[in-house]
């Protein structure tokens, strides 16, 4: 049997003299398949590349007529060639033209050749182009051989990175690692964002491929091999929350890869092969992504992302870098790109670089997605392969209203979306108009808007909207920023603020809301299967009542002499709100006796937003000074659909009668109770269903600042009692309908409600 010649190690050390040579960028390829042809000892060696337009060109051949170069095309599917880059991968066989896929080109003259070996040129997952040998003698190709021909395959991925093809392309065809495209996903925050890429965990690019001494590289890959295991065993005898919020089951299964034997030993392999290190990991791990990206199972496809995770780490190993203390400084216009990102990361950022956000997970109202709203940060989420498909400093569009995300816009996309940042600017300048028109409905119902805080910088949004009050400040926001838990001082110094900058308007500070994805990196909790049931919010401050009682200390000292509002997160039943009454009272005794003035008047409240709730309604209401419905987690809790999975964003929809009808059960119970009731969650944000909130008697709803605008713009606009009848209507009339949403998109558009 016919082996390659001398084997891929020389094949890679003449390859790399081909690089080093003066020569074009044709001519470096036309040597390249030369070399490549003779070193397989194949009669045909020919490189084609994926344009822009989707299509295979042939760049070079060896064997083939040299006439068909830059003419002989094929669509991705089309033929054998155009089959390996579909499916991205590598394609064997000893009689090619009896294959069903066999697409006869005569410019080529390849009807001689029998055996057919093709493999995909990959990069990041992506293919962009398709490298072949063929025979003229049926013959099996060795393992080997597809292994040598993958390696050169990467060899031909840095070239067309390298941008030194993009010229050569017929009839002024880009090819497709430029191309222009657009993605979609899921809106997360509205907004146009424009500017340039920036990774939120960087891929390293590896670009030093050819060994200069394999056994050198050989021992490089063992050392980082073990310093990995060692530092992945480190951080699960840390336990869950150390770093960067992962999850132990994460790690664990990052050991479990981490010591594979197959993994490891495909590795050394291919750095037999003559590649180094970084480069033995990256063509492992081009397999794996084009695998990823074609797989559907949602736990299989987890699993394999989570072994390019893996590998990304033993890449910054060998490069002697520490992944997790590297944290990027953005540039100027920074769209941040990440597969995802908890909120504190999202936070550690600085905003006014930050012009976009886009995530391949994330569902509208995770908390990532309430924080980019709440820095008035366009993101779109589930944005498929987004880290494979971009590269550092690629221009980005995203288009957050419309959940798209442009890469390497065309230059009049680009000038349509600028035109259309200008107008939304315009927009929000006549939004601006009406910071101060009072917020009343046409038939003069009073409607107070306010705001969804929790940083210093929501402060100024006060002003900017003319916002009302602070519906919701998210306290654990503070905590989630720092790196340590902040001092009862520094909760007491925001809190003064806060007052502030508030001038005598009303703001209601919610308790810390932390558990399920709002993870303390210092605070140490036990592994929960099910975090968003978990122990969270107001269970923590129960069960720890030291935290709670601190944090409720803060805010009495903070608010002497003010009107302080307080309300607790995920309250289950009346007990626990009549326990944490009782802390505060608790405090408040403890201040006197040391002193202190109270503040001029307390209300307690308590956040609706566990459905158990609902049917202690009318007892809680009568303990409590006000309620205020967390709709994103009374909708998750509904529908037992978990608002941090995209799957599940648009699967129910909160304008369904059984949602609404859950509305309208606490709206009445507040009116009974004579008390008010708030709406916080992102419901309220959206003017469509902050008109239908308005149709359930809600008159409070506080809502991120880009949505005070439009919302108002929507209220005053709208006949409150006509809506209320109408959903009163539609609610009474609704069997089994999944959703009112089409009926009250009528309603408004006949009575001109702009939604
Ligand atoms: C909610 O659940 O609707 C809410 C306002 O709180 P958070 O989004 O912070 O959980
Ligand atoms: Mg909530």
């Amino acid at each position: 049997m016919r082996s390659a010649l001398g084997g891929p190690r020389v094949l890679l050390r003449r390859l790399r003299e081909v690089m080093a040579e003066p020569v074009s960028a044709q001519a470096r390829l036309d040597k390249i398949v030369m070399v490549i042809a003779a070193n397989m000892v194949a009669e045909v060696c020919s490189f084609y590349v994926m344009r822009a337009d989707n299509t295979l060109e042939l760049f070079a051949t060896e064997g083939l007529k040299r006439e068909a170069v830059h003419l002989t095309t094929m669509k991705a599917g089309e033929g054998l060639v155009g089959l390996i880059a579909k499916q991205a991968e590598p394609l064997s066989l000893s009689n090619a033209q009896s294959h069903p896929s066999f697409s006869y080109r005569p410019e080529t003259g390849e009807e001689i050749y029998q055996s057919f070996l093709g493999v995909p040129v990959l990069r990041s997952g992506n293919t962009l182009g398709v490298l072949v040998v063929q025979n003229r003698a049926h013959r099996v190709y060795m393992e080997e051989e597809v292994e040598a021909l993958q390696t050169t395959a990467m060899v031909l991925a840095e070239i067309i990175a390298s941008g030194e093809l993009q010229a050569l392309a017929s009839q002024g065809n880009g090819i497709a690692l430029r191309r222009a495209m657009v993605l979609p996903g899921q809106s997360l925050a509205d907004g146009v964002g424009l500017g340039y890429a920036v990774l939120h965990e960087p891929r390293v690019v590896v670009s030093n491929l050819i060994a200069d001494d394999p056994a050198v590289e050989q021992r490089r890959l063992d050392a980082a091999i073990a310093e990995l295991r060692s530092s992945i065993d480190q951080l699960v005898d840390r336990g869950d929350v150390a770093h960067g919020g992962e999850h132990r089951e994460v790690l664990e299964t990052y050991r479990m890869f981490a010591n594979d034997p197959g993994w490891t030993r495909r590795l050394r392999e291919a750095v037999q092969t003559g590649l180094t290190a970084e480069a033995a990991v990256e063509r492992v791990q081009s397999d794996n992504r084009a695998r990823m990206l074609r797989q559907t199972d949602p736990y299989l496809r987890e699993r394999l992302h989570d072994l390019d995770e893996l590998a990304n780490r033993l890449l910054h190993r060998l490069l002697g870098r520490d992944m997790i203390d590297g944290r990027v400084t953005l540039p100027e216009n920074a769209i941040l790109i990440a597969r995802s990102m908890g909120p504190a990361a999202l936070l550690d950022y600085d905003r006014s670089k930050l012009r976009g956000l886009v995530l391949e997970e994330g569902g509208p109202t995770s908390h990532i997605a309430i924080v980019a709203r709440a820095l008035g940060i366009p993101a779109v989420g589930t944005v498929e392969n987004i880290t494979g498909s971009v590269e550092t400093g690629d221009a980005i569009i995203v288009d957050g209203g419309a959940g798209q995300v442009h890469v390497r816009p065309q230059s009049d996309v680009e000038e349509a979306f600028k035109e259309k940042a200008r107008l939304r600017a315009r927009r929000q300048e006549q939004y601006r108009k009406l910071r101060d028109v009072p917020s009343h409905t046409k038939d003069g119902v009073s409607v107070a808007l306010h705001l969804n805080a929790g940083l210093l910088i929501d402060l100024p949004h006060m002003d900017e909207t003319g916002a009302q009050g602070i519906g919701l400040f998210r306290t654990e926001l503070q905590f989630m920023v720092s790196a340590r838990m902040p001092t009862t001082n520094e909760q007491m110094a925001l809190y003064r603020t806060v007052f502030d900058a508030t001038r005598g308007r009303p703001v209601t500070f919610r308790t810390l809301d932390i558990g399920g994805d709002k993870i303390l990196p210092y605070l140490r909790t036990a592994e929960e299967e099910n975090p968003a049931l978990g122990w969270r919010a107001i269970r923590i401050g129960l069960d720890r009542p030291g935290l709670l009682r601190a944090q409720l200390r803060a805010m009495l000292k903070a608010a002497t002499g003010q009107h302080l509002r307080i309300m607790f997160p995920m309250v289950a039943t009346v007990d626990e709100f009549d326990r944490a009454k009782a802390l505060v009272k608790r405090e408040m005794a403890h201040l006197e006796r040391y002193g202190y003035t109270l503040p001029e008047s307390i209300k307690l409240g308590v956040m609706v937003e566990v459905p158990s709730l609902l049917f202690e309604i009318d007892e809680i209401a009568s303990r409590a000074d006000f309620l205020s419905v967390g709709s994103n987690d009374l909708m998750q809790f509904l529908f037992a659909a978990d608002r941090e999975n995209p799957q599940m964003a648009s699967r129910f929809d909160p304008l369904s009668p059984s949602c609404l009808r859950a509305l309208q059960m606490v709206a009445r119970a507040g009116q009974k109770a004579g008390i008010p009731v708030t709406l916080c969650g992102e419901l309220a944000s959206m003017p469509l269903e902050a008109m239908v909130l308005i149709g359930l008697g809600y008159r409070t709803l506080s809502m991120s600042p880009a949505s005070i605008g439009p919302v108002k713009a929507m209220l005053l606009e709208l006949n409150a009692l006509a809506i209320e009848k109408h959903l009163n209507h539609l609610l009474t009339e609704a069997n089994g309908v999944a959703t009112l949403r089409p009926a009250l998109e009528a309603f408004a558009r006949d009575h001109g409600v702009p939604v």
